[in-house]
C-alpha cells in the first residue's frame, strides 16, 4: 500500500472534520470519486484569474466554504511539487504586493491533507461575512 493512501484512510477513519459545507464536501467527493484526478492535473486545467511571471491566481472549486470566501489558490505555472528560487523570490514579491491586500490568511497543506501533491499549491483566504 502507498504510504499516501495509508494517511487518507488513517484521516477518514478518524471522520475529521472538513472545512467545506456538506454540500461543497459531497460535490468534492463526487469529483474525487470519479477518477478525473487521476488522469489531469486539475490544477494545470483551471481557469486563470491573474497571471505573474510565475505564478498564477486560480480559484479553488471546492472552497472551504463553512469558513471562508474568497478561497483561491496560488500556484506556479510549472506542474511542479517543488518550487525553485525564482519562484520562491517572486513568490515574496506576490504576498506584498497583492496577497497582504486582498486575503486574510495564506495556508498550505501538510503531507497527510494534500489532495494534489504533485502540483505545489497555496490556499489564499479570507473569513466569510456572517451572513444577516
Ligand atoms: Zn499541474
Amino acid at each position: 500500500m502507498h504510504e499516501e493512501d495509508i494517511f487518507c484512510d488513517t484521516l477518514s477513519s478518524m471522520h475529521v472534520r472538513t472545512l467545506r459545507t456538506p454540500e461543497m464536501e459531497a460535490k468534492y467527493q463526487e469529483m474525487k470519486d470519479s477518477g478525473i484526478m487521476n488522469n489531469s492535473c486539475r490544477l494545470c486545467d483551471e481557469d486563470v484569474t491573474m497571471t505573474f511571471t510565475h505564478w498564477r491566481l486560480i480559484p479553488n472549486r471546492f472552497p472551504y466554504d463553512q469558513v471562508f470566501e474568497p478561497h483561491d489558490m496560488l500556484i506556479p505555472i510549472r506542474h511542479t511539487a517543488d518550487i525553485n528560487e525564482e519562484e520562491r523570490l517572486e513568490l515574496e514579491e506576490i504576498k506584498k504586493s497583492y496577497i497582504n491586500h486582498h486575503y486574510r490568511y495564506i495556508m498550505e497543506a501538510t503531507h497527510s491533507t494534500k489532495s494534489i501533491p504533485q502540483h505545489y499549491h497555496l490556499h489564499l483566504v479570507e473569513i466569510k461575512k456572517e451572513e444577516i
